[in-house]
């Protein structure tokens, strides 16, 4: 977590105003977080421009002599005056305007202009220009224009940053960290870079500022992406002086292990065997494992935890999975037993079930459980990681969904289970942390995975089971409704399921609500005699669990939901998908969702209703979205176009890592400076280790333990 700022002393206490606050908020407590606050863009007021020279669309400054100046009413009341500069005419508009802004505007002044140009056969206008008196010294350098917010003025934020930037620069705190000669070619100092990018002299190229590949750009952008490389190997290393159990797999006929493969139903797909025996390596090493599994939906992830957490009990340990939702640890629970519960028993072992919803009593009874060792395996939501719940000997952590997960709770995950008390049985001496196996069905493309999870082993099924018939997906315009209806009464016709999945609208979850429930009338009043159930977030658990059930055990033909559905349900019944607004998802939410049917040997079609909006049309983002959905079903191809749409901070989003600490760089573009970061970050470790430190210190303050996560 982020460090709390220094508490106050008496003197400073009294309260902040806004836009103090709101520089708390943005991060900038720091001199060196200001000077690390660099401009958008900027706007240039070095020189003066004439009318007769410029273009529609222009940012011009220049200075000229009002002609006329009055308020007119065509169509809103509005300031209008006409001004020359002696190559043309300029009419200005000023809609909310003060009285001064007249007295500023006499007819006869001569006065200085700045704002966007409108050009066309009507003459130049110009919309609330800046006005200035005429003569004023000219700015020497660019003017910055910095990220800020509604109650953070830019002018207060200028002078803020030029503030901390001068203490900064005065300070070592910008002491270069890495030797000259192990700099990429022909770099710019660090302290050069920071000031030029603040005030950047006017004869630079304003495009190279804008696109960010002027050397000043590109040593801080190298700077930003050491400081996240060097974290990540530093998280690597701590890791590899902890201790965890070692999980070593058991050959015995009677294991729980070899129960369970003799009891699965099918043949584990090659893919499924390779990461479980990668799985099995790991853990049975002395040093906590740190794997992401990742593998499409339906490809087989939960067999794979289930004989981890197998040869972890095996091993005399306990294990605990976690999921995003009570749903879908709901169905992990189910599984889990089903498979496990008949090997345990005999050895008086149980398996747990921890959520938020549980009565106090029954939830007494499962923490007794969990303390006492007899719950070998636990399952459950966030629950799991409450501060109640103690493990006597917690040796395999399994995360399902684990982008579903925010960034803190997965930290807060770690820390947990890495205290003394969860660890009892040996918990003294060296700090153990248990092993960590984190699942997600939203691969993530290599050049990310190279960048930003150093310290993570990823392991991937990249095959689907035997048997599955490829989705068919289609695009629908909202206008053929009655068509999609018709075909979902065929479906039922063969006793097949459908999901029905409407998005949520905007901001209100009341209107996400309005929408799904008036489907699902709509549905039961054209499908007379069909079970159609509806499932929203809203709903108490207890009756969410109920439909659940109903549609699971095949009773209800329809069900209609809001996103609740997305993760996880395993229903191989179910055949059709419609998704409803389909424009308004999100890719990698879009494939989720479709991975809910194709899950048994039957044909399954997903559906993508959309409907053009206001505008007639589809923007271009929802236009490729549906294009990649119609064209591909493979997940990891369905990732690089995500990345490819939306960036690589809203791909992984700060939800996802702490990669949205990258501000600057952008690892796809930037690969050349990442290889750079790639093999400077060891070396500094090992030869300047105090540099390291101060490096990581400067960019990322108290906020490295985000990256761990
Ligand atoms: P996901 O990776 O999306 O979590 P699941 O673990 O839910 O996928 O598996 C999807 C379905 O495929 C489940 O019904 C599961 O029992 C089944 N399954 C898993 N592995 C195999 C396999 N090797 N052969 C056949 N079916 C399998
Ligand atoms: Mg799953």
């Amino acid at each position: 977590m982020p460090a709390d700022p220094p508490s106050p002393s008496a003197s400073e206490r009294k309260p902040l105003s806004m836009p103090q606050k709101a520089l708390r908020k943005m991060g900038l407590l720091r001199p060196v977080d200001m000077a690390l606050h660099l401009p958008m863009r900027y706007e240039d007021e070095t020189r003066l421009g004439k009318l007769g020279a410029a273009r529609d669309g222009d940012a011009l400054q220049f200075e000229a002599v009002v002609q006329s100046c009055q308020v007119v009413f065509k169509p809103r009341r509005q300031l209008q005056a006409v001004v020359s500069d002696g190559t043309d005419m300029c009419t200005l508009r000023f809609f909310n305007f003060h009285p001064n802004m007249q007295k500023a505007l006499k007819v006869g002044r001569k006065v200085r202009l700045r704002g966007e140009l409108r050009g066309s056969f009507m003459g130049y206008s110009m919309m609330h220009p800046t006005v200035q008196p005429a003569g004023a010294p000219l700015a020497a350098a660019l003017t910055p224009v910095y990220p800020s917010t509604a109650d953070l003025p830019q002018a207060y934020l200028r002078k803020a940053v030029q503030g901390g930037l001068a203490r900064a620069l005065q300070s070592d705190v910008f002491a270069e960290t890495v030797p000259r000669d192990h700099l990429p070619p022909h770099s710019w100092a660090l302290r050069e870079s920071l000031q030029f990018l603040h005030h950047p002299s006017p004869d630079v190229s304003l495009a190279e500022l804008e696109d960010r590949s002027h050397p000043a750009w590109q040593r801080l952008k190298a700077e930003e992406l050491l400081a996240q490389q060097l974290s990540q190997w530093q998280a690597k290393h701590d890791r590899q002086l902890l201790n965890a159990p070692v999980l070593t797999q058991s050959t015995r006929a009677d294991g729980v292990l070899a129960q369970l493969l003799a009891l699965l139903p099918f043949k584990l797909t090659g893919a499924q065997q390779r990461v479980v025996n990668e799985i099995a390596a790991d853990v049975a090493r002395a040093v906590p494992m740190h794997r992401l599994l990742q593998g499409d939906v339906g490809s087989g992830k939960t067999v794979v935890a289930a004989l981890a957490a197998a040869q972890c009990i095996d091993a005399g340990w306990q294990c605990a999975l976690m999921a995003p939702t009570e749903i879908l640890a709901e169905q992990h629970f189910a599984k889990l037993v089903g498979w496990l519960a008949p090997v345990l028993q005999p050895l008086g072992l149980q398996v747990a079930w921890l959520t938020g919803s549980q009565k106090k009593k029954e939830r007494d009874t499962m923490l007794a459980l969990v303390a006492s060792g007899e719950a070998a395996l636990v399952v459950g939501t966030h629950a799991v990681i409450q501060d109640k719940v103690h493990f006597k000997v917690l040796g395999l952590a399994i995360i399902d969904e684990q982008h579903r997960f925010g960034v803190a709770q997965r930290l807060a995950l770690r820390q947990k289970l890495s205290d003394a008390d969860s660890l009892g049985a040996q918990g003294a001496g060296a700090a153990q942390e248990p092993h960590l196996l984190m699942m997600s069905a939203t691969p993530i493309p290599r050049t990310l995975a190279m960048s930003y999870y150093a310290d993570l082993d990823v392991s991937t099924i990249d095959e689907l089971p035997l048997g599955r018939t490829p989705i068919v997906t289609k695009l629908v315009a909202e206008t053929r409704r009655d068509e999609v209806i018709e075909r979902i009464r065929a479906q039922l016709q063969e006793d097949r399921q459908i999901y029905w999945v409407c998005p949520l609208i905007g901001e209100s979850e009341a209107l996400d609500l309005r929408n799904a429930t008036d489907t699902h009338q709509d549905l039961c009043d054209a499908l007379p005699g069909v079970m159609v159930g509806l499932l929203h977030s809203r709903m108490p658990q207890a009756e969410k669990k109920a439909v659940m059930s109903l549609f699971v055990q095949g009773q209800m033909g329809v069900l209609v939901s809001t996103t609740v559905i997305e993760v996880g349900v395993d229903v191989a019944n179910a055949s059709l998908m419609v998704i409803e607004h389909a424009e308004r998802f999100g890719l990698s939410q879009l494939h989720q969702l479709r991975g809910r049917v194709g899950r048994g040997a039957a044909a399954s079609a997903c559906v993508l209703l959309y409907s053009l909006g206001e505008h007639g049309r589809l923007s271009d983002t929802a236009r490729s979205r549906l294009r990649a959905m119609a064209e591909t079903g493979d997940g990891f191809e369905i990732a690089r176009r995500d990345l490819e749409i939306r960036g690589p901070g809203e791909f992984l989003g700060s939800r996802q890592s702490g990669a949205a600490m990258l501000r600057f760089a952008d690892p796809t573009a930037d690969g050349e400076l990442l290889q750079w970061a790639r093999q400077i970050a060891p070396l500094l470790l090992d030869q300047y280790p105090q540099n390291a430190a101060r490096h990581v210190e400067r960019w990322l303050g108290g906020k490295s333990d985000f990256l761990k996560a």
